[in-house]
């Protein structure tokens, strides 16, 4: 469950609950569910539901979540997915317990259900095809039509639904439809598909069945057979609550759950259809599910997001009843701040420029005293070495300096971090291509610690890497992964794509890094000074390698929008 000092959070939805306790209309319990279907990973919307259901079961003493697998449609699904679902999940910080279910387990219960219907007069075998299912059905402004086999008996109808089980006709032959209104005004109420045929092995019952149920009507079902009390979706299912109550009324089934539907979450330069998530692994525009520009659990924890970052950020959100889009600066803007509390500073250069301190002795090397938090001091301190020959931010020297650029520059004097004062005094660059080479510097050895004794200032304190002792790495830079806010909003499936960010990562090679980094496991989290938040990805003594990605800038785009709002 989620933290207990977490705050607590009052939405409509926990309002709901409140009067059901005091009614005592579910005999005190409290049952949610988080339902994936395993066609893809968890992305930062399923968090929202994840948070929102286990978040609501953890605020009562008898509250219950359950993990169940909406498992229906073994074309799309597998074990990967599952797997991955189940390890983010945990990551989150949320616990099932004993609590996991399956909608594939509930098969033969659905069957048995599905009978009952049938002998009821309340479904039946239809074998019109699809285009002619689509065509009776009728419009928004037109009533449907019956099918000719809405009048077949309950006999002719137990026969054909058992044959289709048993596997005697071909796929798309037949389908169970629930017998309900071809003219209401709900299409979802025109008797909707509730089994169809399909042979394909399914991940957990292998080929035991050829005939699947219908999301519908497996849903609602589940839900009872579980005891749920409060079954939480989003709103593009309020068309279907009536089918919802239809199946559990008919059925008279012992709970009868309710549903409440909720907006779902929307990111302002993300796409979260997992379909179009999965074309953008399946064609190779990204490098998996986890890659760090992925709007998946996988993709934002390999980028560096921390679980806390991620259930603070579905908090403050809350829970509502209209469709909108959250800025992404806001959920950038919770990982600052986590990590801003929790991540150590450290020295790293991404674009190295050497600097030759020309007056410092060439075989002396001091251990300086540097602050692993600027504003915590529990957080210790630990030692960087420095030496004659250093490497700073090449994007921190200009020749020719403009009116407020305060960094390095010729005859110019400014700290080095934690160190001393240094003078530019000589640009070296190369005879051919006329690019800068090297600087040469002297330092005043009576700044040491970053101060003079005659209390003169200089205006810029700049990051540096002691050449010889800086650990050689990789960083990769992450920008958006679309460059429209909306890049959903107009169109087909295909043309989100026309959309992508060509500029969403930037691989540099060749950065330096202190050596307090060298045993940095994967995982790590720190602060480049000056530069942003970064993640270990990759630690490899053996060969070598160490590679970091950026999680965030430290620019708070978040803070000056909600400074230019309060204006
Ligand atoms: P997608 O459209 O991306 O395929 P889905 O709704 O089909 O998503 P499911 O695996 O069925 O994915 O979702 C599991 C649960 O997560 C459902 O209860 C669903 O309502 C919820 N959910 C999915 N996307 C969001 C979202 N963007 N915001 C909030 N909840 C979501
Ligand atoms: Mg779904």
């Amino acid at each position: 469950m989620i933290d207990s000092d977490s705050k607590p959070v009052s939405n409509f939805i926990q309002n709901i609950i409140e009067e059901d306790l005091k009614s005592d209309k579910h005999q005190g319990r409290v049952i949610t569910r988080f339902p994936p279907e395993p066609n893809g990973y968890l992305h930062i919307g399923h968090a929202k539901s994840i948070c929102l259901n286990f978040g609501l079961a953890s605020k009562y003493p008898e509250g219950i979540c359950n993990l169940r697998f909406d498992d229906t449609n073994p074309d799309k699904e597998n074990i990967e997915y599952i797997e991955s679902i189940k390890d983010n999940l945990k990551w989150l910080g949320f616990d099932w317990g004993d609590r996991l279910f399956y909608a594939s387990d509930y098969f033969e219960q659905l069957y048995n259900y599905a009978i009952q219907l049938i002998e009821k007069g309340k479904a039946y075998v239809c074998g019109l095809n699809a285009d002619e299912i689509r065509e009776y059905r009728g419009t928004l402004k037109e009533p449907g039509k019956d099918s000719p086999y809405r009048s077949s008996s309950v006999a002719e109808n137990l026969d054909l639904f058992k044959r289709m089980r048993a596997g005697e006709f071909e796929d798309g032959t037949y389908v169970l439809r629930a017998r309900i209104d071809m003219a209401s005004p709900n299409l979802n109420m025109r008797d909707p598909a509730i089994y169809r045929i399909r042979r394909v092995e399914h991940h957990r019952t292998g080929n035991k069945w050829c005939i699947y149920p219908m999301y519908d009507f497996t849903h609602c079902l589940s839900d009872s057979i579980e005891g749920i009390t409060h079954s939480i979706c989003t709103l593009e299912f309020e068309d279907h609550r009536p089918l919802y109550d239809w199946f559990l009324d008919e059925l008279e089934t012992d709970c009868h759950p309710q549903q409440i539907e909720f907006a779902r979450l929307n990111l302002s330069y993300t796409i979260m259809s997992k379909r179009k998530l999965l074309q953008l692994v399946e064609q190779e525009i990204v490098s998996g599910w986890d890659d760090p520009r992925m709007p998946t659990i996988s993709g934002l924890r390999r980028k560096g997001y921390t679980a806390e970052s991620i259930r603070n950020f579905c908090e403050r959100i809350g829970v509502g009843k209209r469709a909108s889009i959250v800025d992404i600066a806001l959920l950038e803007h919770c990982l600052r701040e986590d990590l801003n509390q929790k991540a150590p500073r450290v020295m790293g250069v991404l674009r190295p420029l050497k600097v030759v301190i020309e007056n410092y002795p060439e075989d002396q090397v001091e251990e300086l005293e540097a602050l692993n938090h600027p504003s915590d001091p529990s957080m210790g301190t630990r030692l960087v070495p420095f030496s004659r020959v250093i490497y700073l931010e090449e994007d921190d020297f200009m020749e020719d300096p403009p009116k407020k650029f305060y960094r390095l520059a010729p005859g110019r004097e400014i700290r080095l971090r934690y160190a001393y004062f240094i003078t530019c005094k000589e640009v070296i660059k190369d005879k051919k291509t006329g690019s800068i080479t090297e600087l040469r510097c002297t330092y005043d050895p009576q700044t040491k610690g970053g101060a003079a004794p005659d209390g003169r200032k200089v205006k810029a304190t700049l990051h540096w890497v002691s050449a010889q002792h800086s650990i050689e790495s990789k960083v990769h830079l992450y920008d958006k992964l679309f460059i429209k806010p909306d890049p959903e909003a107009t169109g087909t499936d295909e043309n989100f794509k026309d959309f992508l960010n060509p500029e969403s990562m930037k691989t540099l090679v060749g950065c330096k890094v202190e050596p307090s980094l060298k045993d940095a496991p994967q995982g790590y989290h720190c602060q480049f000074e000056r530069l942003g938040y970064f993640y270990v990805d990759i630690n490899n003594r053996a060969d070598h390698t160490l590679v970091f990605n950026r999680s965030v800038t430290l620019k708070d785009a978040w803070a000056k929008i909600k400074k230019g709002k309060k204006k």
